[in-house]
Parts: structure tokens; sequence; C-alpha cells
């Protein structure tokens, strides 16, 4: 299971080696699985972009925003301020959705975002506010999202990473801008991607009862799923953390430069 950001990617920089790595791993036959936090984009969009980097096809993809979806019911009103990503996931699993997360700039209030005919109906308040990766996230999203919560939706969010390397470093990530929303609403939010049951359960359908490896660069994420899994822990540092972050809290089978050294010690992995 690969983590993307800060293992194959760095926002748009690639990592060196990373896609010939997985190229090799699918060439063994190894079942690969990309596993990301990232609800930003859907997991259709993401495979679009690992196949343009040159992995062959024959992985799965699975996000935070596929994760926190399984949590909403079909036919449930949520209120969605996260990217493209998140809403794609919450449609498919068949809620009615307003999202206002793509709006540039923020709306002043859902109704905004409705067909004039629905504009009465945004009284009736929503079942789930949901909150994923969102660069135009802004005091107006805050206010919509925290007064739908203290009117009496479930906070939801994709995941709780409250940084992510990117391509000028490390910024800031989900759980910093769900922190307001918890602070503004007095709620506290349920968490759907790594290390958390719902991103687990996803997983264990796909893997089965099969052994195998988590890779990423984030212990109390990768590292956690990997815990939950039964799996063991490859730590690359490429991403959020140092080796002068070493030890971590969690437990590390094997720590690596980049995904491509440890794909090199493959078979000593797997003996
Ligand atoms: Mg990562």
């Amino acid at each position: 299971m690969l983590d993307l950001d800060g293992v194959m990617w760095r926002g748009a920089d690639p990592i060196d080696g990373s896609t010939e790595a997985v190229g090799e791993l699918l060439r063994l036959g190894d079942q690969v699985v990309f596993c990301t936090n990232n609800s930003s984009e859907s997991g259709s969009t993401r495979r679009m972009k690992l196949l343009d980097r040159g992995i062959p096809d024959g992985f799965d993809v699975v996000t935070s925003a596929d994760a926190v979806a399984t949590l909403v019911e079909s036919g449930s009103r949520v209120l969605s301020v996260g990217g493209a990503g998140l809403a794609e996931a919450l449609a498919a699993r068949g809620a009615e959705v307003i999202d206002i997360g793509a709006s540039n700039p923020a709306p002043q209030s859902a109704a905004e975002v409705l067909d004039p005919a629905e504009v009465l109906e945004v009284d009736r308040g929503f079942d789930d506010v949901v909150v994923g990766l969102n660069p135009r996230f802004d005091y107006q999203m805050l206010d919509l999202a925290a007064a739908a919560v203290r009117g009496g939706a479930r906070l939801l969010v994709s995941n709780t990473d409250t940084t992510y390397p990117g391509s000028g470093g490390i910024h800031p990530g989900t759980g910093s801008l769900v922190a307001a929303v918890e602070a503004a609403s007095g709620r506290p939010s349920t968490p759907g991607g790594k290390p958390n049951e719902p991103m687990a359960a996803l997983l264990r359908d796909i893997v089965g009862a099969a052994p195998g490896i988590v890779v990423g660069d984030n212990g109390d994420t990768d590292g956690r799923l990997a815990e939950k899994l039964g799996f063991r822990f490859g730590l690359v540092l490429t991403g959020v953390t140092q080796t002068s972050d070493l030890p971590l809290a969690v437990p590390v089978d094997v720590v690596a430069d980049d995904l491509a050294s440890l794909v090199a010690r493959r078979s000593e992995l797997i003996s």
C-alpha cells in the first residue's frame, strides 16, 4: 500500500525513481494499492495522473474522500467543504451534495450555490458537513460549516493530517482546516481517512487477508494504518518525516531514503 504525497511526488514535483519502483513491483506480480489522505481529487483523477506518469495499469487507488463517503447515508443532505474529488465521492454515495468548497469566491450563503427553486430548502438543514483539503477554504466557508453543525449536522472530515508536503515545503493539511470548524461549532469531527476504520475497511475489501507493507512518509497516518491492518510499515524520508524526527511513536519496520531504495530491498522485506 503506497501513499502518494511525500512518496510518489511533492506537490507537482515527482520524486526521483518512484514511478520506476512501482513499475518494478507490478512486473514482479505484487498487488499495489495507492492509498492517499488527499481528498482534493477523485480516485479516477488520481489514476489518470499515475498512468500519465508512466505507471502501468493494474493498481487500485483509494482516497480519504472515498473513505469518508462510506460514513454518509444514501439520500442524506450533505454540505461539502472540500475539493471536487470529495463532492464527487459523496455524490457517488447517493447523497444530495451542496458543494460550497469549489466556489471562488466563497458563497455568502449556501443558497448561492443552489438553483432558485431549491433556495427555500436551505433552511431544512444538513445531515452532514464534510471537510476535505481545500486551498480556497476561507472565513465564509467556516461560517457556513459551523452554522450547519450547530444546526444539528454531523461533522465529518476526510482526514486529520495537520500538514502535507507540497512543492514549496510543508503546507496546512485538512486537520488544520477542520480544527477551525470544531472550534467555531464546539463539536468534534469524525475522520474517514488513514489510519481510521473507514479507510481500513475499504482497503481490507481490496486486499483480503493478504500480508503486506504500508509505505508512507507519516507515522501518524501511514504507520498507524499499518498497525491497524497488521501490515509492516516502511517509512520513506521524502515527505514530512526527517531523520531527526526518529524514533517515531509508532513501530517502524524499515526506514528508507525513498521508495526506490525501499523497493530495492524487496526480497529482504518479504522473506
Ligand atoms: Mg504522505
